[in-house]
């Protein structure tokens, strides 16, 4: 034969290999192992390809997700595209399993397009070669066993998750914002000392009014780094005033509402709301309430369990903010018809806010309070009431006070009744001095025996002991009445601070105002009942 001859004979096959990381990578892995799996595929093929004089390797293709079913395998699909463009001859892989676990894309590649395209399909390991016609039985069992594989695993960790959430352990590979996950224990979860204090003014600005959406903007306008954004830039440290977010991962209605209502903040753990469709179909799946997984204080609270219960409770009081501020109107969810016990809405004309009972409208007709209440009388209204309710409060705490100032001056008698006694028994003190003094001039001068001498002075350091006592005891109530008189002052002090309100805002009706009823105008009197049912009486 002549090099010619050779040379035309010889034909040359286009093989492409097909690399991918999979499950059974996934317990070892770390970026180094993984690009050793990688690098252990690559080796085998390309050891393949120089045994084999006819193959000359023109691609490769690498994709390094995890799972055999995942639907984003880019490499996969140039590896199709380039087949389907009769670029190879040969699609050559470690195995079928790696080509795909999926008995439908096995079937509908390596048993029927391939063979369309004329391409051959060889998996080392498990000998899979299209080119034997006699193989293609094994290789749909090795498919089939692969498929039952792949579902299996995914049981598999989905009870691993499922036993880990039951154990209180977080399972999400993302902590909620405001919180991060434990360095220490991946399961568990740690403030986050920066993103706490943004979800603690979220829950404040909710209870001063605002709604969900002019919280998102308010956020915004501070230029407060939203939950995705502060994900993205974790690591890196932040700052606030320099870095604009960009559009898209901005402050959202529904990011702020999220936050409000998880009760994460509250220490509890609720996993389990969603699921994958099936482990081909990566669809989310929302799950019934009842097979959420709920374990209470796995972790530390951001958010008071009243102040969590209470923006829970506003939030079902609350209508519809008003379209153009996104400020919920202060009597928002507690106005009610005193006739007919509707609710009362508000409605705006050119000059005024108004409320009316909204058992009148579009077709209903039955309630006899059809005129509207103007929505700044029923203001001033309702702050006369409640200034008048904390009148009459520091009325009562100011006849407390009256009692407090005859407690102080009780307290300062006595501790005047006291000093003068201590005085006494001083004066006393120094009085037996003297007297011990001339008793040993007595006794000096032979007035006295020395015995008579000695049972006198026994009797006064006896008497001296006793006066000694007296003052200590003294001592310690005049303190006692002191520190009363000192706390009786400081009383008085707070009851002076007490300011009237001229202006009324959400937080104030909310902390005062349980109901408000609106009774129907009196034509003659040009007046109407305006009852108020207070959250204390
Ligand atoms: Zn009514």
């Amino acid at each position: 034969m002549n090099k010619h001859e050779n040379a035309l004979n010889k034909k040359v096959f286009r093989v492409g290999i097909y690399l991918r990381l999979s499950n059974e990578d996934k317990d070892k892995l770390n970026k180094d192992d993984a690009s050793e799996s990688i690098k252990n595929q690559r080796n085998m093929l390309t050891q393949y390809i120089e045994k084999h004089q006819e193959f000359e390797l023109v691609q490769e293709y690498c994709d390094e997700d995890l799972s055999g079913a995942g639907t984003y395998r880019p490499e996969f699909e140039r590896l199709i595209r380039d087949c389907e463009n009769k670029k190879l001859d040969i699609v050559l892989c470690k195995s079928q399993s790696r080509f795909s676990r999926d008995m439908e894309i096995v079937e509908k590649y390596i048993n029927n397009k391939f063979k369309e395209w004329n391409i051959r399909f060889i998996g080392l390991s498990d000998n899979a070669d299209t080119f034997n016609s006699g193989n293609k039985k094994s290789r749909q069992i090795n498919g089939l066993v692969n498929e039952w594989y792949l579902e299996d695993v995914s049981n598999n960790i989905r009870s691993a998750f499922h036993s880990k959430m039951k154990e209180g352990e977080f399972i999400s590979p993302f902590a909620s914002f405001g919180y991060e996950i434990n360095p220490n224990d991946n399961n568990k979860l740690i403030i986050d000392p920066v993103a706490s204090l943004i979800v603690k003014n979220i829950y404040n600005l909710y209870l001063t009014g605002l709604g969900f959406t002019a919280i998102a903007k308010y956020l915004n306008s501070k230029n407060i780094p939203s939950p995705s954004l502060y994900k993205y830039k974790k690591g890196i440290k932040l700052n606030v005033n320099s870095n604009r977010p960009r559009e898209e991962i901005k402050w959202s209605t529904n990011a702020v509402k999220t936050i409000l209502t998880n009760e994460i903040y509250l220490g509890h753990l609720i996993q389990g709301k969603r699921t994958t469709v099936s482990y081909k179909n990566h669809k989310i799946k929302n799950k019934d309430k009842s097979e959420w997984v709920r374990i209470e204080n796995t972790h530390e609270a951001i958010i008071d369990k009243d102040i969590f219960n209470k923006v829970q409770i506003t939030m079902k009081e609350r209508t519809k903010p008003m379209k153009k501020t996104g400020v919920v109107h202060i009597f928002s969810g507690k106005v009610f018809c005193l006739e007919c016990w509707h609710y009362m809405r508000k409605k705006n004309s050119k000059d005024h806010e108004y409320l009316l009972c909204s058992g009148n409208r579009d077709g209903y007709d039955d309630c006899i309070n059809k005129a509207s209440i103007r929505y700044d009388v029923l203001t001033n209204i309702v702050l006369d009431a409640i200034n008048n309710k904390i009148q009459k409060f520091y009325d009562e705490k100011e006849l407390e006070n009256l009692d407090s100032i005859k407690k102080e001056n009780r307290f300062n008698k006595k501790i005047k009744a006291l000093e003068l006694q201590k005085i006494a028994i001083e004066k006393q003190i120094s009085k037996t001095k003297n007297y011990l003094k001339n008793l040993y001039e007595d006794k000096v001068n032979g007035v006295i025996t020395l015995n008579q001498f000695k049972d006198l002075v026994i009797e006064y350091n006896k008497n001296e002991d006793i006066y000694n006592d007296q003052i200590k005891s003294i001592n310690k109530e005049i303190a006692y009445y002191k520190m009363k008189e000192k706390s009786s002052k400081n009383n008085k002090k707070i009851f002076s601070k007490y300011q009237k309100l001229d202006k009324l805002n959400r937080i104030i009706t909310q902390e005062f105002i349980d109901k408000i009823y609106i009774g129907k105008l009196n034509e003659k009197t040009k007046s109407r009942d305006i009852q108020i049912k207070w959250n204390f009486e």
